[in-house]
């Protein structure tokens, strides 16, 4: 036996945890209207994850939940649980992975619970599992969702009243091939996925496509770099080392040539520099005679007044003598002086004033004092009152002051002629000087035309030293620019071994070359090699990992494809095959319970209804798609009751629509047998002799598979093994007991 027990608790009319043995292959539940029975059945429904509440007679979870009674509270919850023989281990399960799990259990629980709140919960062997995993678990003992073994109260002639294509779903769910379109469904969920996943790695591999090209083309100027790089270090090499030699080697030569010369320019200059004290010293004998010259020249000076001054003291005397010899009495003291004498006299006492301040001489100075005291003498005895001008002085007087005017005059003519000797001696030498000055100026020129072309050759030493320091700064920054390109590379030029010398013109074309390459480096602009090369790597092995992606891919498409086609054509042929063995069925079942007629189905194709936006329903799985009109398969019953010209479905009454169901659905389970099938008053429209030959038919039936039915038929009663009672016990709830079929037929009624 599959199906072992049911367990239901708060589940509708079963307030209290109700127990169901199924030990034979036919248990019938009987009992009066409204005590539950199809409740029972409800609650198999249930517990096998039907989702349509409307099907289990309620609007919504909480309906079937136990409402309360007089006597017994509400229920939180309503719990039903199912018990199937798993010895031969035929329940299968697989992961989300396609892999197996594993159910390695002798029997498989299968448990629903709803809540007050709606919320369902699941259980496989006691762990929570989804409702999906519920349903792959029986499609893999063929109870499929479409619950054509479960035929409720009302429905015998369900099959009768499907249409075309649920029937399909019907069929293509007893012979089992329910399995395969989970399949094909899983396969197109896959297939979107992996074209998804397909369209993503391609955008990824477009996106890096730019990155990439860039990167190797980066990387090929990248080893193009390196040769160059190792043509370069080897120019270097011998450029540095050939440079650095000539810049040691012209050092020397200048510094020695330097010194060598500012030692010869120091002795000439030297010799110069002793010329240059002599005539350091005629310049002041020359600046002495100057002096002299000015003194002589104050000298006579003083000389022309003094004389001008004897000249009016001798008129005097000679007057005063005149007036003597005349007779004439000498005059008063008071003398008259004109205003432009007495201008004259201040004019010039002004002027020898300034004279003297000026002087530093006390000799000069001298000599201007002199003179004041001439004009003063001159001046004052004539001042004496407004009358005319005359002499006051006697003559012995005039004469004391000629004298001593002579004496002053000698005096200063000494002193002149003195100065006058000292110039000429001072001339004289500085004559004698220059003639032996005159010998020493040929050489001083000759030293100094010397002295001129040491230092012009100084200045081109400072200009070749120059020229060097440029070169020894091109040295230093050559270095520097070529480590840019070879790190410290650059500095094995050190140990380069120069193969003889040559010209400096090698060396610039060297240096041009260099150049060259420098900037063809430059324009690569390949800092950091090293990073470039590994994120090349980097962007390669992923481009290389995606095209595999996308080739794996690619494959899985092709194999899904393929995959589907497989099972469409299995599907197809063991549809057609299937349909063929359930015809033979029906119709034998059909003959049997009309006493003859004929009762088939065909496959029929039929135009698919569109779905909002132009898409098609793809729920049909053999569809035909013939210029743009998308066909499905379904299947159609046609039967012809023997002596009847009746051959429509509808016209049929409600006895014979109750026969025909059974006999397809019996044809149905004859063909693929359901673990089980349960049958809620499908007997409920039969008179005696029908009764009859349903209940031979249930018999028949029972050996492939475990029957429950639900009956208040005495016929179909006496053919069953176990008999369940069903009662509304006096707390208001349904009550289940075994019972004998006498007791049975007692309570049905
Ligand atoms: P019949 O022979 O007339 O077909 P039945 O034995 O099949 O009757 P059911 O239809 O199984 O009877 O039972 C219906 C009974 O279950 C009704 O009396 C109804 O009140 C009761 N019932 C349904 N849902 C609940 C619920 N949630 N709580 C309590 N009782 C419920």
């Amino acid at each position: 036996m599959r199906l072992k027990s049911l367990e239901l608790s708060g589940f509708k009319s079963f307030a209290k945890k109700t127990s169901l043995e199924f030990q034979s292959s036919i248990t019938s539940v009987v009992g009066p209207n409204g005590s539950g029975k199809s409740n029972v059945v409800e609650a198999i429904r249930f517990v096998l994850g039907e989702q349509s509440i409307k099907s289990m007679r309620g609007k919504s979870g909480v309906d079937l939940i136990f409402k309360g009674s007089k006597n017994l509270s509400k229920a939180s919850r309503a719990s039903v649980t199912i018990y199937f023989d798993n010895s031969d281990h035929i329940f299968h399960l697989e992961n989300e992975g396609g892999e197996k799990v594993n159910l390695n259990y002798d029997t498989i629980t299968i448990s629903r619970e709803v809540f007050t709140d709606g919320l369902n919960k699941y259980s496989l062997n006691g762990t929570e599992v989804r409702l999906k995993d519920i349903q792959a678990l029986l499609t893999s003992v063929h109870i499929g969702s479409s619950g054509h073994h479960i035929i409720s109260q009302g429905e015998a002639d369900r099959i009768l009243n499907a249409n075309n294509r649920e029937r399909r779903e019907m069929i293509e769910d007893a012979l089992g091939l329910k399995i395969y379109q989970y399949k094909i469904k899983e396969s197109e969920r896959k297939l979107e996925r992996t074209t998804n996943n397909m369209k993503d790695v391609s955008l990824l591999r477009k996106e890096i496509a730019p990155h990439l090209n860039f990167l190797r083309k980066q990387v090929e100027k990248l080893e193009k770099a390196k040769e160059q790089k190792i043509e370069l270090l080897g120019l270097y090499k011998e450029y540095l080392q050939r440079e650095s030699v000539y810049l040691e080697k012209e050092k020397n030569v200048l510094s020695s040539e330097r010194n060598k010369i500012s030692k010869e320019l120091e002795d000439i200059s030297s010799k110069i520099n002793d010329g240059a004290q002599n005539e350091t010293k005629e310049n002041s004998k020359n600046e002495d005679i100057r002096n002299f010259e000015r003194k002589i020249n104050d000298i006579r000076r003083v000389k022309d007044e003094l004389s001008r001054k004897l000249g009016r003291v001798e008129g005097i005397i000679e007057m005063e003598e005149e007036r003597k010899n005349k007779g004439d009495e000498p005059t008063s003291d008071a003398v008259f002086i004109s205003a432009e004498k007495a201008q004259t006299f201040i004019h010039e006492m002004d002027e020898c004033v300034s004279s003297a301040l000026s002087k530093n001489d006390i000799l000069e100075i001298r000599l201007v004092l002199e003179r004041i005291r001439l004009i003063v003498q001159d001046f004052i005895p004539k001042n004496k009152n407004t009358q005319p001008e005359r002499p006051i002085n006697s003559i012995e007087d005039l004469e004391k002051t000629k004298d001593e005017i002579l004496e002053q005059v000698h005096k200063i003519e000494d002193e002149e002629r003195s100065f006058i000797n000292e110039a000429n001696n001072l001339r004289r030498e500085i004559e004698q000087e220059s003639l032996a000055g005159r010998e020493q100026e040929k050489e001083k020129f000759a030293l100094v035309v010397k002295r001129q072309e040491f230092n012009s050759d100084l200045n081109m030493i400072s200009l070749r030293e120059e020229n060097l320091a440029r070169t020894q700064t091109s040295f230093e920054d050559e270095i520097r620019e070529g480590s840019i390109f070879l790190g410290a590379d650059i500095l094995s030029y050190k140990n380069f071994e120069i193969n003889g010398e040559e010209s400096r013109e090698n060396q610039e074309e060297r240096r041009k070359k260099i150049e060259r390459i420098k900037i063809k480096l430059e324009d690569a602009g390949l800092g950091g090699g090293a990073e470039l090369q590994k994120e090349f790597e980097e962007v390669r092995d992923r481009d290389a990992f995606l095209t595999k992606e996308m080739i794996d891919l690619e494959t899985s498409i092709q194999s899904l494809r393929k995959l589907m086609l497989d099972l469409k054509e299995k599907i197809d042929l063991e549809f057609k095959e299937g349909v063929r063995k359930i015809n033979k069925e029906f119709q034998e079942f059909f003959s049997l319970m009309f006493g003859g007629g004929s009762a088939f189905l065909s496959v029929v194709a039929e135009q698919k209804r569109k779905r909002k936006g132009g898409e098609e329903d793809l729920e049909g799985e053999d569809d035909i798609e013939e210029d743009g009109i998308v066909f499905e398969h379904g299947i159609e019953i046609s039967v012809s009751l023997p002596h009847k010209k009746v051959k429509e479905l509808h016209a049929l009454s409600g006895g014979e629509r109750s026969l025909t169901s059974i006999a397809l659905l019996f044809a149905m389970s004859q063909v693929n047998p359901p673990p089980f099938l349960v049958l809620d008053e499908t007997d409920a429209a039969l008179d005696e002799s029908n009764s009859r030959k349903y209940g031979d038919m249930l018999e028949k039936l029972s050996h492939h598979s475990q029957l429950i039915v639900v009956t208040h038929n005495r016929e179909t009663m006496s053919r069953a093994g176990v008999l369940y009672g069903v009662t509304v016990g006096s707390d208001g709830g349904s009550k289940l007991l075994s019972v004998k079929f006498e007791e049975a037929a007692q309570i049905a009624k």
